[in-house]
């Protein structure tokens, strides 16, 4: 009797939302900036690409080769935030080596920061400010919201403090009343922490890290996590076999955080083109 909280009907909504935005201003850009031979960036990659189109976004990919220079990545970034033609720029991780996915992304405009990488944007989000959140963090409270799941007064486990999810993630909780604790690697004892909570969201990329053991029972899981499997499949860091029974609503992998996260990247790059049609914000 778990219940699944997929993402398709949410994220249907905001590429609903994304495809009326960009129809009103007109041209809308995405332009996202790749530099590794990974595969599963690829397929990520694609599926914004697919998804962009299908809401009359124009989305295209700037390849660099995996061996890039941080200084001709940086040089890339800082021609597309001065392009007046680019509303949205995604830096896709991972990097060629020596390059910092925090230090680069500071070369993103912040109103063209549509994944929220700029740690500007992040330092915002800390204190209170507008900003564009990282996609995947924003997902995640969208998810629950769809689900109708309050956060008000209620205890989250964030497993995971990686910036681009559990951190900003964290920000997102606190700024919804909810008490949040964030787990990570060496933290001592997770399975205590996370069965004091109402709500756990893994964020590990550690298949199998969550079982049922882990959870309190009724509570609400949120699977981030995107392994990918021998078969070319994907899995999430959660034992869904486990926490059946158990947890009263699980998020799949795939179909849950995922397709929430793609559709809200179209969402800011058609806020961004509103904006900039407005003439800045
Ligand atoms: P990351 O590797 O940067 O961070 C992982 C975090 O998990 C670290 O903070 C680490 O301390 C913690 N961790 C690792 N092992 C742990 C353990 N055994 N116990 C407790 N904590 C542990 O990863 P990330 O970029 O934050 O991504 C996390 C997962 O989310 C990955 O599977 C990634 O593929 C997935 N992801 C999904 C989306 C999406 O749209 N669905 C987007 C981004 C990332």
């Amino acid at each position: 009797e778990t219940v699944e909280l997929g993402g398709g009907a949410r994220a249907a909504e905001l590429r609903a939302e994304a495809r009326d935005v960009a129809e009103a201003v007109g041209r809308v850009r995405l332009v996202v900036v790749v530099a590794t031979d990974d595969e599963s960036t690829a397929w990520y990659v694609r599926s914004i690409t697919r998804a962009a189109e299908k809401v009359g976004i124009d989305c295209t990919t700037v390849r660099l080769p995996p061996d890039a220079a941080p200084a001709a990545i940086r040089q890339e970034l800082l021609a597309l935030s001065a392009d007046p033609t680019v509303h949205g720029v995604i830096l896709q991780t991972p990097l060629p080596p020596g390059a910092s996915a925090a230090d680069l992304a500071g070369a993103i405009a912040p109103e063209k920061d549509v994944d929220g990488a700029n740690p500007l944007s992040l330092g915002r989000l800390a204190a209170g400010l507008p900003a564009f959140a990282p996609a995947t963090a924003e997902a995640v409270v969208s998810l629950l919201d769809a689900h109708g799941i309050a956060l008000a007064g209620r205890s989250v486990a964030v497993v995971g403090r990686s910036t681009v999810v559990g951190k900003p993630l964290a920000h997102l909780l606190l700024d919804r009343d909810a008490t949040v604790t964030v787990c990570h690697s060496r933290t001592a004892d997770l399975a205590a922490a996370t069965r004091t909570a109402d709500i756990v969201v893994a964020a590990a990329g550690r298949p199998g890290l969550i079982r049922g053991e882990h959870l309190a029972p009724g509570s609400v899981v949120v699977d981030v996590g995107t392994n990918a499997t021998e078969d070319g499949g994907l899995t999430g860091d959660v034992d869904a076999e486990s926490v059946a029974g158990r947890a009263a609503a699980l998020s799949p992998v795939p179909g849950g955080v995922g397709p929430v996260t793609t559709a809200l990247l179209l969402r800011h790059t058609a806020l961004a083109a509103q904006r900039a049609a407005a003439g800045g914000q």
